[in-house]
């Protein structure tokens, strides 16, 4: 089965404390419950301080970008070897605005996602449209299939208050599944989690959440509160 997760991008917010007492809070609230995985993406500062105080939790830590080399002259870039290191649990590729605002392509979100998994990291793929699925997976392996999650944000959607449609994110969920089926066969396809991400709020979490093939949210802008992150996370 798919364990259904819930995932907070913080993306570039918050002071070394304030991550910290998020993180602490949510563990303190979650105590064991392992029904479901709650993820945090943090920029990379906080990493260290995240991992050490999620260990053994139900929380896991996210990275929200790295490189596509190990090593090298990458001024100001993270690499994955290092991330994978330092014990995340998953590094983030692809997202809307890493590609929207740095210029990521297709083509280099494909090559970090391989070298990621060839540091045997989890990764959450990000695609915007049901077209970048292939390219992004492109020269990923079967067995590797089982370390990759798809997340599914629209760009309309993503930190504009206009969601998708529950319809149109299972829809595109559904055919998600789908190329993944025609690429890696039923097997992998039924194991594969698909996130959707974009204007999740407490009002259409439950719906989306309830679709056959949306196995699980991104949260940007509602996770930037502890209090409605939380809310969140019992409706999951
Ligand atoms: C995101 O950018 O990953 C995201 C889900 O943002 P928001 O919830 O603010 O649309």
């Amino acid at each position: 089965m798919r364990k259904p997760i819930i995932i907070a991008n913080w993306k570039m917010n918050f002071l070394r404390d304030q991550a910290d007492q998020y993180v602490a809070k949510l563990i303190k609230k979650l105590k064991n419950d392992r029904q479901i995985e709650v993820a945090i993406a943090s920029q990379d500062l906080f990493l260290p301080d995240l991992i050490r105080i999620a260990d053994e939790t139900p929380v896991s830590i996210v990275a929200q970008n790295a490189h596509w080399e190990n090593f090298g002259p990458f001024t100001g870039e993270t690499s994955p070897k290092a991330l994978a290191n330092i014990g995340v649990d998953y590094v983030m590729l692809g997202h809307f605005e890493r590609r929207e605002l740095f210029n990521e392509t297709n083509s280099t979100v494909n090559l970090k996602v391989r070298t990621a998994l060839n540091n045997g990291m989890n990764v959450i793929v990000d695609v915007e449209e049901l077209e970048q699925v292939a390219p992004v997976l492109e020269g990923v392996l079967e067995e590797q299939m089982q370390r990759i999650m798809i997340g599914f944000e629209p760009t309309f959607a993503i930190g504009t208050g206009m969601s998708a449609s529950t319809k149109g994110a299972e829809d595109v969920a559904a055919q998600i599944r789908k190329t993944i089926k025609k690429l890696y066969g039923i097997n992998v396809a039924d194991a594969t989690r698909i996130l959707y991400g974009g204007s999740v709020n407490r009002d259409n979490l439950k719906d989306l959440i309830n679709q056959v093939d949306i196995d699980g949210v991104l949260v940007g802008k509602a996770a930037l509160d502890f209090q409605t992150f939380w809310e969140l996370v019992q409706i999951v």
